[in-house]
């Protein structure tokens, strides 16, 4: 009787196509291997043809050291690689391949043709090969480099050939991972093809240059610089202004020693220094490189590398996160800078409206600047618009408690009108100096001046963001933010309340709460946080509560920031709110003295800055 269980070791070739099915899942893949070597044999110029989105020819052309003749025989044998692996410094990258499967894969599954010729060698090599049959060597001339040839990807194995996907998708991920290379590598010359078309041609620069030639000029404009490092690591590279996040995760770069990488911790630890900067629902945009000794990763988890283990993640995520929020903290994010970046290319456009010629607007406000914006008399345009032609009343006695039910534009039409009625605050004396003051706008915002033009600020949202970081700061231990009461108060707690209450139990009392359980769901409140405005002691720590529970549906975030922008949201002022000069002035300074003053807690603006140039402008004053 025949054995039935006998093990057989696998003929090399079979051994290849299943080596292949995970390093060759798709034309894509091979792009990226064949691109990786040419990185690794130090190419500066590397060419890449794809036809019928690399199904029909992947053609990869680079001037890198090439292939000496002996090795290339060898290059298509598995396990065959030349890339040793040393301890190198942090600076210095590995190769990307180190495995020494890629050409044999890619052999064992399409037609492949490896020219190759060494810097000292008269001639070059060549080396055709056909799955299945013998490989022939034969001498060529050509310069120095190599050039790899894959045809008909697949051919002899239908089920994978079967399972690609439409000649665009496939095209897509290609062009991903050479966007991806280019960006990375920003001295590199790359050039790209599809069938004929040129798709870049990118000459080795500066990589926001590069950022620009590549994705554009819109998000290389709108990048903040990013440069951390520590003795273990360094990060370097960008991150978009919140205005360019997007609803999809496309604007997401993040390499490992210049390797791209997937890791969906450290994506969440980028979007968490991001989180109270932007919307819900919608992803920053980033480009960073992690540089990291290599020792520090294992590289060799998956064989297409896509996904990485570190020995300490916490520690790279924690990094992540401090490299990001430093920079988005120095970088000033309010809209103000928006506009002006914009100076360079005017931002209006004009556009034909019904009855005279054309309207001009703002591309990036969307708002009706003027009519045709040079030979228009403004005078006349703006005395037609019925807001200004009322004539409106400013003195004290009508507008009680300070707050002036007037419009910022009327303010600067008739700041004269107004100083004249000395209405706000004077915070210095010299009367040569311009006067500081604050005036409440509808009971939501504030207005003042500042030394380049003037600010609007959201009431609410500034007092939630100077709370935020209050209670951040408290809980963190970094100063106590509790007063006693003078006669303690009861509340009830329902069961899921007391659950959360327990499980928040220390970050509670660091934010300034302290409470003891009298009976169950029964606390007696000793002390509340500083800010908690006097009346509503009572129903603070159940507001803050339910307040948290709203927030952790709405948003990810940890249960600090959660419970910082609660209480925050809870204890702030609320529009509405009638506010002295006094306040003003006083919410206003420490606002300014905020880490991040420009949005609440929340992602919403918290100052928007009208600067001289710009109204100007706006105005038409171009001179
Ligand atoms: P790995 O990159 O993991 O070493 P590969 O199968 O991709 O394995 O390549 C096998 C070997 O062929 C490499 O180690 C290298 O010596 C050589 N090689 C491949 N492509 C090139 C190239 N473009 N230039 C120089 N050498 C190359
Ligand atoms: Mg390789």
């Amino acid at each position: 009787m025949e054995e039935k269980n006998k093990i057989l070791i696998l003929p090399d070739f079979i051994a290849n196509q299943i080596a292949a099915g995970e390093v060759v899942q798709r034309p894509e893949s091979v792009v990226k291997e064949l691109v990786e070597n040419s990185l690794d044999a130090g190419a500066t110029d590397i060419a890449v043809f794809v036809k019928t989105a690399g199904k029909q020819l992947i053609h990869v052309v680079d001037n890198g050291f090439g292939i000496s003749k002996s090795d290339l025989e060898l290059s298509i044998r598995r396990h065959a690689t030349s890339k040793l692996v040393t301890a190198e410094d942090l600076e210095e990258i590995r190769t990307y391949g180190f495995r020494g499967e890629a050409l044999a894969s890619i052999a064992s599954v399409a037609f492949l043709e490896i020219r190759s010729k060494q810097n000292d060698d008269v001639h070059g090599w060549k080396l055709v090969s056909e799955p299945m049959k013998k490989e022939v060597l034969s001498p060529i001339n050509m310069d120095n480099g190599t050039q790899v040839f894959v045809k008909n990807l697949f051919f002899n194995v239908p089920a994978r050939r079967k399972f690609l996907k439409s000649d665009l998708t496939e095209f897509r991920y290609i062009s991903d991972t050479m966007i991806k290379f280019a960006v990375i590598r920003p001295d590199i010359r790359f050039t790209f093809y599809d069938n004929e078309n040129l798709i870049f041609d990118v000459s080795p620069s500066e990589p926001i240059k590069r950022i620009e030639n590549i994705l554009g000029k819109n998000i290389a404009s709108s990048l903040i610089p990013v440069e951390y490092s520590n003795d273990v690591l360094k990060i370097s590279g960008f991150i978009g202004e919140p205005l360019i996040a997007k609803q999809s995760k496309s604007g997401q770069y993040l390499f490992l020693n210049q390797r791209s990488i997937v890791s969906k911790a450290l994506n969440y630890a980028i979007f968490s220094s991001f989180e109270h900067l932007l919307e819900k629902k919608s992803h920053p945009f980033y480009l960073l490189n992690i540089t990291l000794d290599p020792r520090q990763v294992d590289v060799n988890v998956h064989p297409q590398k896509h996904e990485v283990k570190f020995e300490d993640e916490k520690y790279i995520y924690n990094a992540l996160m401090k490299a990001v929020g430093q920079a988005l903290a120095k970088s000033n994010l309010t809209p103000e800078i928006v506009l002006n970046k914009q100076d360079i290319e005017a931002p209006f456009s004009k556009v034909s409206s019904d009855d005279d010629g054309f309207i001009v607007v703002n591309k990036i406000t969307g708002e009706v600047v003027s009519g045709q914006q040079n030979n228009v008399d403004h005078r006349s345009k703006f005395s037609s618009q019925p807001s200004f032609q009322k004539n409106k009343d400013y003195s004290l006695e009508k507008s009680e408690n300070k707050n002036f039910d007037i419009s910022a534009f009327d303010f600067m039409f008739n700041k004269k009108n107004i100083e004249n009625q000395n209405l706000g605050v004077l915070t210095s004396s010299e009367s040569e100096k311009p006067l500081h003051m604050y005036w409440q706008v509808h009971k939501k915002y504030i207005c003042t001046q500042t030394d380049k033009g003037f600010l609007i600020v959201d009431q609410h949202a500034a007092h939630e963001r100077i709370l935020y970081e209050k209670a951040l700061k408290a809980i963190n231990k970094e100063f106590s933010y509790s007063q006693d009461l003078l006669f303690p108060i009861e509340v009830e707690l329902d069961a899921s309340r007391r659950l959360l209450a327990k499980e928040l139990e220390k970050d509670i009392i660091n934010l300034g709460f302290v409470f003891e359980e009298v009976s169950n769901g029964k606390l007696k409140i000793n002390a509340v946080p500083l800010d908690v405005m006097s009346g509503s002691e009572a129903e603070s720590l159940v507001g803050i509560l339910e307040q948290y529970e709203e927030e952790s549906r709405l948003r990810e975030s940890t249960a600090r920031d959660n419970l910082a922008a609660s209480f925050s949201c809870k204890a702030a002022i609320k529009t509405g709110k009638v506010l002295s000069g006094d306040e003003m002035k006083k919410l206003i300074d420490e606002l300014f003295n905020c880490a991040m003053p420009y949005v609440c807690p929340h992602g919403r603006p918290v100052i928007i800055e009208f600067t001289i140039p710009e109204l100007d402008r706006r105005f038409g004053r171009m001179d």
